[in-house]
């Protein structure tokens, strides 16, 4: 039976992370509570913004099996807050029988009253921006907290009753060496956290640091970023050292214990539906893409309770679809299913695809068993490459 995953967005944090390319912002707090109550008011007229934009009403009669707080940093709103758009959820959705309830947040952020707070409004998993283990690299990059913040809060967390704790590390940042990623590596699985996300830092012009990697400076310490192939080696050692320890990669940045992967992050990479809440959140049905205004300002100008959120909706063609289905389910370690997209979209919806999915495998950029499809983990950090060869096949 379908299920849908419910994603709320958060947009600010306490400081902005020099290598950060997400519109997440550091706002004065007084905002907050206006945010909150747009929050609340869009999930209580969701039905009517479902209407207004021709999306079927029973998309939210589906039973929800993920929550999902992320941003930013949504813990900074504070229990009473975050309690109030808990409470406007349980009016609105139809929860499953087990619901995966997942907030991020930040070492130094959430004391142990909070996190007895978070598993009393149902958080029952945080996923917590360690990014590394070494004090300078944190310094760096702007971060307010530390390496031992970061014990302390999953001990702290521990100690409340978490059993499914997520870190994420960052491979690439400013002063990282090969000693002191493994440093970061070694402290994650000594907190045995049940899954860890393990990033590479990307020079894209959204980051302040990314900037200064493209144009120069010496304000973000651009000049102390490794290179991409001190990176791609990382990552690989990463990826080994992680399976030694019994981390399964079951996606290209995303590693679990059994039985832990991101029930929420699954979604997205198998076109499952997902409603996204909050300013510049994005949702999908199965058939269209839609999202909500970026800007916060303009996000609650329309929070009224009488105006829409949504910005743009797109129905997806029958192309772009399995178009998606290739470039989103190629990250999982499983790969794709060729059948299901027969089953979804026909028998010849894949047609179109056969001479490049014959010359990635030629390539060897790609393994086939039966009517399975994935990538060689070889191929993992060349994978942006590869997805842009499904998003680039003219029609
Ligand atoms: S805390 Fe997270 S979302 Fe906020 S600026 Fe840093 S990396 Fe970005």
């Amino acid at each position: 039976m379908a299920t849908l995953g419910i994603y709320i967005q958060v947009p600010f944090c306490a400081s902005k992370c020099s290598f950060c390319n997400f519109s997440s912002r550091v706002e004065r707090r007084a905002i907050y509570d206006d945010y909150a109550g747009a929050l609340e008011r869009e999930i209580a007229r969701w039905p009517g913004i479902a209407s207004e934009q021709g999306i079927p009403a029973n998309f939210l009669l589906l039973p929800v099996d993920s929550v999902y707080m992320g941003g930013g940093t949504p813990t900074l709103l504070g229990a009473e807050r975050l309690w109030g758009i808990v409470h406007a959820l349980r009016e609105r959705i139809r929860p499953g029988a087990d619901v995966e309830f997942t907030m991020e947040t930040t070492p130094g952020s959430a004391d142990v009253d909070f996190l007895h707070s978070l598993l009393a409004m149902g958080v029952n998993r945080l996923s917590i921006g360690a990014q590394t283990f070494d004090n300078r690299e944190l310094q760096a990059v702007g971060r307010l907290h530390s390496a031992s913040d970061t014990v302390a809060l999953m001990e702290n967390a521990h100690a409340a009753g978490f059993r499914n704790l997520s870190l994420d590390l960052i491979a690439g940042l400013p002063y990282q060496t090969h000693e002191s990623f493994r440093h970061s590596l070694e402290q994650t699985v000594k907190l045995r956290p049940q899954h860890v996300s393990l990033y590479l830092f990307e020079a894209d012009e959204k980051s302040r640091l990314g900037r200064e990697v493209v144009h120069g400076g010496g304000r973000y310490h651009a000049d102390t970023v490794p290179s991409d192939d001190f990176m791609a080696d990382e990552y690989e050692f990463g990826r080994e050292f992680l399976a030694s320890e019994g981390y399964a990669q079951y996606e290209i940045s995303n590693f679990a214990l059994s039985g832990f992967e991101s029930r929420h992050n699954i979604k997205y990479w198998q076109l499952a539906p997902y409603l996204g809440l909050g300013a510049g959140a994005h949702s999908f049905d199965g058939t269209r893409r839609w999202s909500n205004r970026v800007d916060v300002q303009d996000y609650l100008a329309h929070g009224d309770g009488r105006r829409s959120p949504v910005e743009a909706c797109q129905i997806l063609s029958t192309e772009e679809q399995v178009e998606e289905f290739f470039f989103l389910g190629l990250r999982q370690a499983c790969g794709v299913d060729l059948n299901l997209a027969r089953e979804r979209w026909g028998a010849g919806c894949l047609e179109r695809w056969a001479d490049k999915l014959a010359q990635l495998w030629r390539e060897g950029l790609l393994i086939c068993e039966g009517e399975c499809m994935r990538l060689p983990p070889k191929a993992y950090v060349l994978s942006n490459e590869i997805f842009q060869e499904f998003v680039a096949t003219p029609a």
